[in-house]
């Protein structure tokens, strides 16, 4: 049994208690949506600030060599490469995480040898599964094979070129084994193109350790760079010389500023790189990648779980025969940053609990989300949710009008 008092203790105990304070978090709100937008850093505020006025505002297009904008891309790469068990030349932060796929998938099944299927499965993100339609509309020789969740081992055989897959999946937060996985597809003699959008920035992911070949993921959700944050891109070293990207832009050239009329891709992973990148969104992400100097992943990856352990726990708790159903993985060492419950009135229930001061998220047809990114929820605010959540759902409030209608983003 569980009180309070000792959550606040665990707070106290904390070895990343300390991180909070590299947040600017409002007051009066339990922010449980980190794995959709990640909190406002201080030093991120204080770089956008700086990058406008005194960089763009003051020096101008001295800026690009000045303040070094040429290469925040590779810079802020080198970054999340560290958070990923990835090395810095083997990452860079360009595009969306869609554009990215669809670099990455492409390029895969566009290889010599003539494997021209894609393989992924239902259900995921649905940006990826778009992607990848598109892409196969526009090759007529690539062939999408999309199948039931848990089936991509039984899919492969010698025509795969690249199996995309989510490490973390958005709305249940299950962990898929990557150590496991990756060696199966490799013995296929395809590529894996792993999405880590949910989990950059909350896992201890080891995409070399784990033998990946291809990745991308979000700057905007734990690794905290703000709304429409540039992603990243990762190819281990040993792909980088056989694959080209589709989108041959000109700041993926050898040498861009010759003007030269033939494109040439440039060695190593800057050759991912397509336009100009946004200087204004790199520089928040750069800072905000400020608030892991130090961190431990492990560390992180421990906390998360025990945030969702005990949000769980208090839940079944305080809300039984409430009509939550949990949809997560029980067990912390299989579960992402998130816990997920399904409620038949879950759009009502989230908007209720919004305006009570926890925000969360909520995914049709019934699924209510809750983020915990280690750096900023404390314990003390998992139970204080919980709180929230039971008085809502003891007296039925999320009935009142004002709660049925949701926003045009959930
Ligand atoms: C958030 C997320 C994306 C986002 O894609 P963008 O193109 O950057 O908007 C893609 N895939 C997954 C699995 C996600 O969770």
């Amino acid at each position: 049994m569980t009180i309070r008092q000792d959550c606040l203790d665990r707070d106290l105990a904390d070895p990343l208690g300390m991180m909070r304070s590299r947040f600017s978090l409002p007051d009066g709100v339990i922010y449980l949506d980190g794995n959709s937008l990640g909190a406002l850093s201080v030093a991120a505020a204080e770089a956008v600030r700086e990058a406008v006025e005194r960089q763009w505002g003051g020096d101008l297009i001295a800026s690009w060599n000045k303040h070094k904008w040429i290469g925040l891309p590779q810079k802020v790469g080198g970054k999340i490469a560290s958070l990923i068990g990835a090395d810095a030349d083997e990452v860079v932060a360009a595009d969306s995480v869609s554009v990215n796929l669809f670099k990455l998938a492409a390029a895969a099944a566009s290889l010599p040898g003539g494997r021209r299927v894609v393989l992924t499965e239902s259900s995921d993100f649905p940006t990826d599964l778009y992607i990848l339609q598109g892409l196969a509309g526009l090759m007529p020789d690539i062939e999408l094979r999309v199948v039931a969740p848990g089936g991509v081992e039984a899919a492969l055989d010698d025509r795969v070129a690249v199996v995309l897959l989510s490490h973390v999946h958005y709305r249940s937060g299950a962990v898929r084994d990557m150590a496991a996985l990756n060696p199966s597809i490799r013995a296929a003699g395809a590529l894996s193109l792993w999405d880590l959008s949910h989990s950059a920035g909350v896992l201890d992911v080891a995409l070399n350790r784990d033998g990946a070949d291809l990745a991308a993921g979000c700057g905007y959700k734990y690794l905290n760079g703000g709304p429409g944050a540039p992603a990243w891109l990762f190819v281990a070293r040993r792909h980088q010389a056989m694959l080209r990207n589709p989108l041959s832009g000109w700041m993926g050239h050898e040498r861009p500023f010759d003007f030269a009329d033939d494109y040439r891709p440039a060695a190593g992973v800057d050759r991912w790189l397509c336009g100009t990148p946004p200087i204004l969104s790199l520089a928040a992400l750069d800072a905000a990648l400020e608030a892991f100097e130090g961190v431990d992943m492990a560390a992180v990856r421990n906390k998360a779980a025990a945030l969702g352990d005990l949000f769980i726990e208090r839940v079944e708790a305080r809300c039984a025969d409430k009509g939550l159903v949990l949809a997560s993985p029980r067990d912390g060492s299989v579960r992402g940053g998130q816990a997920s419950f399904r409620h038949p009135h879950g759009g009502a229930v989230m908007q209720n609990l919004i305006a009570r001061g926890v925000t969360g998220d909520f995914r049709r047809p019934d699924l209510i989300r809750f983020g915990f990114a280690p750096l900023y929820v404390r314990y003390v605010d998992v139970w204080d949710a919980v709180e929230v959540l039971a008085g809502i759902l003891d007296s039925e409030s999320w009935r009142e009008p004002q709660y049925q209608a949701a926003g045009t983003v959930t």
